[in-house]
């Protein structure tokens, strides 16, 4: 409908960014557009009524910014999972396959908790490694996880096959 044809529109293909042969997707022009951008925040408001969300959990970097709004609109609390070594406290870690080598994320143990029913953020969904290595994250945590949202899913990739097991049945949404 007219939300997606909006956020749509504001979503910029960069050709060969950041190396040949990749189409980036540059979300900044929906950022600067205060209308799409509340838009945005309104329908993952809703999804996280939707999903029972208890925290948010936005995943680095672009995810923070989308997520952040979020929680404050909907009243619940704002996880940040970061790359390795960002977070002072006491973390729990998870790595994953990147195309070449691999990466990490933390979380800080304490700010999630048993019960809890964790809505992740991110701007986009690709191969889902990111998005499954914060799902494993969530549940060492002793978290549920209540869903994954993201603004978009590149569905030429396989990213919702592969986050298929970790979501245990939770929903994915793509806007
Ligand atoms: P994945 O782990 O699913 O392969 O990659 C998803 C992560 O990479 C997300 O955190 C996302 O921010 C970033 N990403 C991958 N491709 C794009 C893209 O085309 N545009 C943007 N904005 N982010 C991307």
């Amino acid at each position: 409908e007219d939300v997606r044809e909006l956020l749509l529109s504001r979503i910029k293909d960069v050709a060969d960014y950041p190396k040949p042969g990749v189409m980036f997707k540059d979300i900044t022009p929906l950022l600067a557009d205060a209308k799409a951008f509340a838009a945005l925040t309104d329908a993952l408001v809703a999804l996280a009524g939707r999903y029972g969300a208890t925290k948010i959990v936005g995943l680095e970097a672009r995810g923070f910014i989308l997520a952040a709004p979020v929680a404050v609109q909907a009243g619940i609390g704002f996880v940040p999972v970061r790359k390795a070594g960002k977070l002072p406290g006491a973390t729990l870690a998870q790595s994953y396959e990147l195309e070449y080598g691999t990466a990490e994320i933390e979380v800080h143990a304490e700010d999630l908790s048993a019960g809890d029913r964790v809505m992740v953020i991110d701007d986009v969904l690709a191969t889902g490694g990111t998005a499954e290595a914060s799902l494993s994250l969530i549940r060492r945590a002793g978290a549920e996880v209540a869903g994954v949202a993201v603004l978009m899913e590149l569905s030429f990739l396989p990213g919702r096959l592969r986050l298929a097991g970790a979501l245990g049945g939770a929903p994915l949404d793509a806007l």
